[in-house]
């Protein structure tokens, strides 16, 4: 998983520090390193490192980049401590028509033989990225217009994406035909951003217009937006974007984060017994369900968990020995709302159980006389090849295990999963979503099915 933004300019020429606070507002997408391109009368510039976007872009990097379209991203890791430089985004490119720079949040499933196709063509590759994959195939039609060869490019590929190329005058953005990435276009006077969610259109006072559809092209130059091509298989946004990764203060497809955690929290009440003094929610992600929950249950919401929000990526774990010594130093119990009551916890999801073991025995160390929890997520039971970087199936703890000895394992007085069927009942019944990682049913299978 990754953010992505886009910027084009027809007047000003500090789009960089645009795409700064608008990655800023999309760090919850990825940590491991940060990058921006910008085109200069031609020239593309750019940055990219490791890091969060403020060590990334100190204030005098930022203003060296000068121009007036650009692209942004930042990377998410979790399987992986892959920091290599060579694998961030944006790529920047030369080929016979010009410079050309791409970023994109996303997994291309037929990477593996487009690559192979294209080496066997001579095409020597510098990185790992899906992105240079795409690159190539675009450079291949030379002899057509950059539009042109978008389209040959992208009827090529199979996958999750959500995509933002520049040259040296326009600005191309694209969503995979299923829909599987979210991306959206909004305005700032008579400038256009594109960006992975709708909260980095508010962090730079820009309007949201609308979601790319899944499956458009869509360009922007001087003469301003057109549609160059539109080709929907069938609406599969990612399930696990309503679940976790969004930010409640995003609309994606239509529809506020906020609102649908909020209903299927309220869903994950009406789907459980629940007899318990207070409700509280694991921050960050769980808090907003939580507050559905409580809505419905008539169980009086309460803080129950700090989180220390200054916790960085550099954290050093506590070891082994300092975390039995009950060494919390990301959470901690507010012990006033805790002790002696019977509490509920919702939670956004489970997928290694670590956490949430951690969790209800610091709940219990606290004082609390039961505790519940209610996961406002089916069971994750597979992997995600599209794109989000899941552990393997021998690491999902619903893959191996049932609830009751989740229950058992995580020492909880209750356990519940929220059913399918109710969680995308509550949070967008009209859409279609790819489920594959609660259910087995992809967008998109493992292998290429192009
Ligand atoms: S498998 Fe899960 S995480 Fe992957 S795209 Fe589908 S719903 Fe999202």
């Amino acid at each position: 998983m990754s953010g992505v933004v886009g910027i084009y300019s027809s007047d000003r020429n500090d789009v960089a520090q645009l795409i700064y606070y608008g990655l800023y507002a999309l760090q919850h997408r990825g940590q491991i390193s940060a990058g921006i391109a910008v085109n200069n009368n031609g020239f593309i510039d750019y940055h990219r490192e490791a890091g969060l976007v403020h060590e990334v872009f100190p204030k005098e990097r930022l203003q060296r980049l000068i121009g007036n379209i650009g692209l942004g991203h930042v990377r998410y890791a979790f399987n992986t401590d892959d920091h290599s430089l060579l694998n961030t985004l944006p790529l920047v490119a030369g080929y016979k028509r010009g410079a050309l720079a791409i970023t994109l949040d996303g997994t291309i499933v037929n990477s593996d033989s487009l690559r192979d196709s294209l080496e066997d063509s001579g095409v020597i590759f510098q990185s790992e990225l899906d992105g240079e994959v795409i690159a190539n195939l675009i450079a291949r039609n030379s002899k057509v217009s950059i539009e042109e060869a978008v389209i040959k490019a992208l009827d090529e590929i199979s996958g999750s994406y959500a995509l933002a190329m520049m040259t040296n005058d326009r600005l191309i953005v694209a969503r995979d035909p299923f829909g599987i990435k979210p991306l959206c276009l909004g305005k700032l006077g008579n400038d256009y951003i594109v960006a992975s969610e709708s909260c980095a259109f508010d962090t730079v006072g820009a309007d949201f217009i609308r979601d790319i559809e899944p499956g458009e092209i869509l360009l922007i130059n001087d003469e301003g937006l057109r549609t160059i091509s539109k080709k929907l298989k069938k609406r599969n946004l990612c399930l696990f974007e309503l679940v976790y990764f969004a930010r409640p203060d995003s609309m994606l497809d239509g529809k506020s984060i906020y609102l649908s955690r909020i209903e299927a929290g309220r869903q994950l009440a009406r789907e459980s017994e629940n007899d318990a003094d207070i409700v509280i929610g694991a921050p960050d992600s769980g808090i907003v369900f939580a507050i559905g929950f409580a809505e419905e249950s008539k169980i009086p919401y309460a803080e129950g968990i700090i989180k220390n929000r200054y916790v960085g990526r550099t954290f050093i774990q506590p070891s082994q020995e300092l975390r039995e010594q009950g060494v919390m130093i990301k959470l901690n119990p507010v012990k006033e709302n805790i002790d002696g009551r019977r509490v509920i916890l919702v939670d956004d999801s489970v997928v290694r159980g670590t956490t949430i073991k951690r969790t209800v025995q610091m709940l219990k160390k606290a004082g609390a006389k039961e505790v519940h929890i209610r996961i406002a997520s089916p069971p994750v039971i597979n992997t995600c090849h599209l794109g989000m970087d899941t552990p393997s199936k021998e690491n999902l703890i619903s893959a191996n295990m049932s609830v009751e000895e989740i229950k058992q394992l995580i020492g909880a007085d209750s356990l519940h999963f929220i059913s399918i069927d109710g969680f995308i009942k509550s949070v967008n019944p009209s859409n279609g979503f790819c489920t594959g990682c609660f259910t087995g049913k992809y967008a998109i299978d493992p292998v290429n099915d192009k």
